[in-house]
């Protein structure tokens, strides 16, 4: 596979290129390294990726399941022609859950008056709805509180007896997944442990137990069980970065989503001219800056002014001032560029360019941030560096 793909394809104003080469091949790799049947995370439009397109990608990658929040997010990859195991797991209160069964979605309870209402809609369609039964291990987020769990689990039990539902699987999420040195996975494996005990003295028998996110799947392999629910290793990103003995670095998974633009314009500047809103940087020597036609707007994060770099003419080159609405300052020393070069604001990092994690560090955030609040004007091209051409399909970006 070649590194930088998106870098060969006509320029045109900003876009975000997205290599499905690379999303194959990572589940493909974390499949053989973890040897686990892998559900593949493809919620907030597949990190950023493209719901549909990530998700195809992932199921020809070899993904057992796939995995999203959202009803629409679920019913989106049914629409598309998604026809594998898939699990939706924030179902809201007033959302009815017909149309979830209907798709053959397996759903997610967290608690009784779920358990109540996909056994209301299976009846009502003559459906046996599949349900996984989530339970709170520490993260204190989604899920039944353990102390809970026992009513939860009897009450699934009861209406699996009367074949109102089938309890597919138990699963829990960590809080910290990516800290080997927190203790508090080990204590949510051993609470997750006491949970499926529990489950199975009920008499429920379920397909799939799960728990370990990217970071619990590569860093503890106790807790990879039946199946791993992996969202950002999937697009390439480190879920654990600088960690001491994760596997990340001979993995070799590459980063899919490069975003790239055009320079807009290119101008000399004295030496003691400020630059871009309140002035925020300030020239100590003549030098010549670069107009790059992204902004906040895009979701390019603010913080990253007077921080990040983007590669334009072979090297990074400095972010100076403010990031604008539209667009930001980038210092090309005293580099020759023309309007119209090529800018990447970050790619795969195999020429040198910065990567998603670079601006992550810069924008004091999480790589997962920077992917997935990239969009606005900006639209996604597909490209696969596998067949080496481009397809030919193009979207805007929703956020
Ligand atoms: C987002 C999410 C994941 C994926 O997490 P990554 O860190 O991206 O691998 C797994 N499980 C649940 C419940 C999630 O919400």
């Amino acid at each position: 596979m070649s590194p930088s793909p998106a870098t060969r394809a006509p320029l045109r104003r900003a876009e975000i290129v997205i290599d499905l080469a690379a999303i194959r091949h990572n589940v493909s790799r974390l499949r053989e390294y973890l040897r686990t049947p892998i559900m593949t995370v493809v919620k907030a439009d597949g990190y950023g990726h493209g719901l549909v397109e990530a998700g195809r990608a992932a199921r020809e990658g070899g993904a057992d399941w796939l995995g999203v929040a959202s009803v629409d997010e679920a019913l989106a990859l049914r629409a598309a022609g998604d026809q594998g195991r898939l699990l939706a797991w924030l179902i809201m209160p007033s959302e009815p859950a017909e149309d979830l069964l209907v798709a053959d979605i397996d759903v997610t309870a967290y608690t009784v008056a779920d358990l109540e209402k996909f056994a209301a809609a299976g009846d009502a369609l003559g459906r046996t709805p599949r349900v996984q039964l989530k339970v709170d291990t520490g993260l204190a987020r989604g899920g039944a509180a353990f102390a809970d769990w026992s009513n939860l689990v009897a009450m699934a039990r009861i209406l699996e007896a009367e074949g109102a539902i089938r309890v597919t699987g138990i699963w829990s999420h960590f809080s910290a997944g990516e800290n080997p040195a927190d203790p508090i996975s080990a204590l949510q494996e051993k609470v997750f442990g006491e949970a499926v005990a529990i489950a199975e003295q009920a008499g429920l028998r379920p397909e799939v137990r799960h728990l370990a996110n990217s970071a619990g799947a590569l860093l503890r392999p106790s807790a990879r069980l039946d199946l791993v629910r992996v969202g950002v290793a999937t697009y390439g990103i480190d879920p654990a970065p600088g960690v001491d003995g994760s596997p990340w670095a001979e993995l070799g998974l590459v980063p899919a989503m490069t975003v790239r633009a055009e320079l807009a314009l290119v101008k000399q500047i004295e030496a003691g001219t400020g630059v871009s809103y309140n002035h925020t940087w300030v020239a100590e020597q003549p030098t010549t800056v670069g107009l790059i036609p992204v902004g906040y707007a895009e979701g390019i994060q603010r913080r990253a002014g007077n921080r990040a770099s983007a590669w334009v003419a072979g090297a990074r080159r400095p972010v100076r001032g403010t990031v604008c609405m539209d667009q930001i300052v980038v210092d090309l020393g005293d580099t020759s560029v023309e309007p119209g070069a090529e800018v990447v604001l970050w790619g795969t990092g195999a020429d040198g360019e910065p990567t998603a994690q670079d601006w992550a560090e810069a924008s004091e955030t999480i790589a997962y941030e920077i992917v997935t609040r990239i969009g606005g004007r900006m639209k996604r091209r597909y490209v696969d560096s596998d067949q080496d051409t481009d397809s030919p399909s193009e979207q805007g970006v929703d956020r």
